[in-house]
């Protein structure tokens, strides 16, 4: 997508619009400009802000900006209720909530090719700031957002606050975590995946109004219109800048690559996918281009908060080796030897070499993985008990702890989502089990509202597999406070999924720099 063509169709169809000059002479970044005139809404005839405002990736100089112009969230022709006609939005970015300090404002298209999604990368922001953001068209003035630039590389910062979340399966009830989340005001959220799921069902608002699990663009457009029109989600998304990666939801359940979940799917999937995608890419406010010409789209990467964390975020489901021996819960792994096939990938070749080359380089304090699957080693005897997740990907497990081990990688945190279970651990080299030094600590954060699979683990003795910390039963998110010594998360649980449910910490764990290893205080 070449932003420059939408300037030319945005002067095009405004008439006499003044955009405002880039300083860099680029596209796609912020002007100075407060002059720029508010583009009209023409045949927008309710507020196209259905879906809320959100930020998200952001470095020590800029955020990304995110909305899209939707009236009604639950069109089912991919066009939200405002037609296939390109618009434009202008956006303000203030050090104040009332908008009386505004720093950066300026033009952006949001065409009909991408959903009426607009991305602004705001440029030219002071360091460890936070700010106020908003978007106008015509009449229409959206919700107002929070957001907070990265620390400059340098900064020794002492402190911070971060919020974990996964898994938000629509139609299994309210989503009563955020409004908690909301009140811890974090610095960041971090979301690991399963942000929509691709089932239909529910009623009220809490519907998800598909015939069918969707196919097209506009199938996952209407999906994403469905959960985004959350008002706690919106709020959620509106204290603070987000950061989020993918799992397998995001397009079907327990899919590899280019391989469906049953192969009965595989005609049609590859389209499937690049809609899901494509989907993706239009509802988060995320730093990266759009998806290429041939359907992939590149979510690994990298950010960092000062001196104190470098966070690595991880894509596990677009390079992935196909999952093991039918993909069954409790495999035993006598009768399919090929899990240890040495060549089986989590991440494909280049991400696992960025990731590696990442982690010995990086000389901030923590290294933070954000990825999707549990990477800790759940076998109890010969039985995986899930070979979605990294125990159906053994060889790529060792490599990545290996490394970790033999270039004395410190302080790495696993964060990690899927298994609608909240946990702590201790991961050992090479394997992620009972064996072996300690070279990191994961933390699993609980789903916000997908149902926990508590009756697979029911009755069975876990005491071998040395977890600090388990609950198979509640929702909820992690909140952690990182400093330069510690790194301390809560697991906060909601009482039930109904609007106003109460929250309470569930458990709290600790990890302290320089000393590998979790624990619950
Ligand atoms: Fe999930
Ligand atoms: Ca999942």
């Amino acid at each position: 997508m070449h932003r420059r063509r939408f300037l030319g169709l945005l002067a095009g169809s405004t008439g006499a619009l003044v955009l405002g000059a880039c300083s860099d002479g680029s596209s796609g970044s912020s002007t100075t400009s407060t002059t720029a005139a508010v583009p009209p809404a023409e045949g927008i005839d309710a507020d196209p802000f259905a879906l809320g405002v959100a930020s998200g990736d952001p470095d020590p100089r800029s955020v990304v900006l995110w909305t899209r112009l939707v009236v009604d969230p639950l069109a089912d022709d991919g066009w939200g209720g405002i037609g296939e006609v390109d618009h434009a939005v202008r956006w303000e970015v203030a050090t104040d909530e009332g908008f009386d300090d505004v720093v950066a404002s300026g033009l952006e298209p949001a065409p009909a090719e991408l959903g009426h999604s607009v991305h602004v990368t705001v440029d030219g922001l002071a360091a460890g700031t936070g700010y106020w953001y908003r978007f106008q068209i015509g009449e229409f003035t959206s919700p107002v957002g929070r957001t907070r630039t990265a620390p400059a590389d340098d900064d020794a910062v002492d402190q911070l606050t971060l919020a974990f979340a996964s898994c938000q399966l629509r139609t299994a009830g309210a989503w009563s975590a955020y409004p908690h989340l909301v009140d811890d005001e974090p610095d960041l959220v971090l979301f690991l995946g399963d942000y929509v799921y691709e089932y239909p069902g529910g009623e009220g608002e809490t519907a998800v109004p598909l015939d069918d699990e969707p196919q097209t663009l506009a199938d996952y457009r209407l999906l994403y219109g469905a959960y985004k029109r959350d008002a706690g989600l919106q709020a959620a998304h509106a204290v603070a800048p987000w950061v989020v990666t993918w799992d397998d939801h995001e397009v079907e359940n327990n899919y590899a690559a280019g391989v469906p979940e049953d192969d009965d799917d595989a005609p049609g999937f590859d389209e499937r996918r690049r809609a899901a995608y494509q989907a993706f890419w239009e509802h988060h406010p995320l730093r990266i281009d759009p998806p290429a010409d041939d359907g992939s789209l590149q979510v690994h990467r990298s950010l960092r908060w000062g001196t104190l964390a470098e966070v690595f975020v991880l894509d596990g489901r677009q390079f992935r080796s196909d999952q093991v021996c039918g993909d069954q819960v409790a495999t035993n792994r006598r009768e399919c030897p090929e899990i240890d096939d040495e060549d089986r990938t989590m991440l494909g070749a280049e991400q696992e070499a960025w990731l590696d080359e990442g982690l010995t380089g990086s000389d901030a304090t923590w290294k933070v993985l954000a990825q999707q699957t549990v990477m800790k080693a759940l076998v109890l005897g010969d039985i995986v008990l899930n070979v979605d997740q990294w125990d159906g990907y053994p060889a790529a497990r060792a490599r990545l702890l290996r490394t970790i081990e033999q270039e004395g990688v410190d302080n790495v945190v696993v964060l990690t989502g899927d298994i609608h279970a909240a946990g702590a651990a201790d991961l050992r080299s090479p394997d992620a089990n009972a064996d072996g030094p300690v070279v990191a600590a994961e933390l699993v954060g609980t789903s916000i509202s997908s149902p926990g699979f508590g009756s697979l683990v029911d009755g069975l003795d876990l005491s071998p597999l040395g977890l600090a910390y388990a609950n198979f039963a509640d929702h909820g998110y992690a909140r952690c406070t990182v400093t330069p010594e510690t790194w301390r998360c809560e697991f906060v649980v909601v009482d039930d999924l109904t609007d106003g449910a109460a929250a309470s910490v569930d458990a709290t764990v600790e990890i302290a720099a320089g000393t590998p290893g979790v624990r619950r205080v």
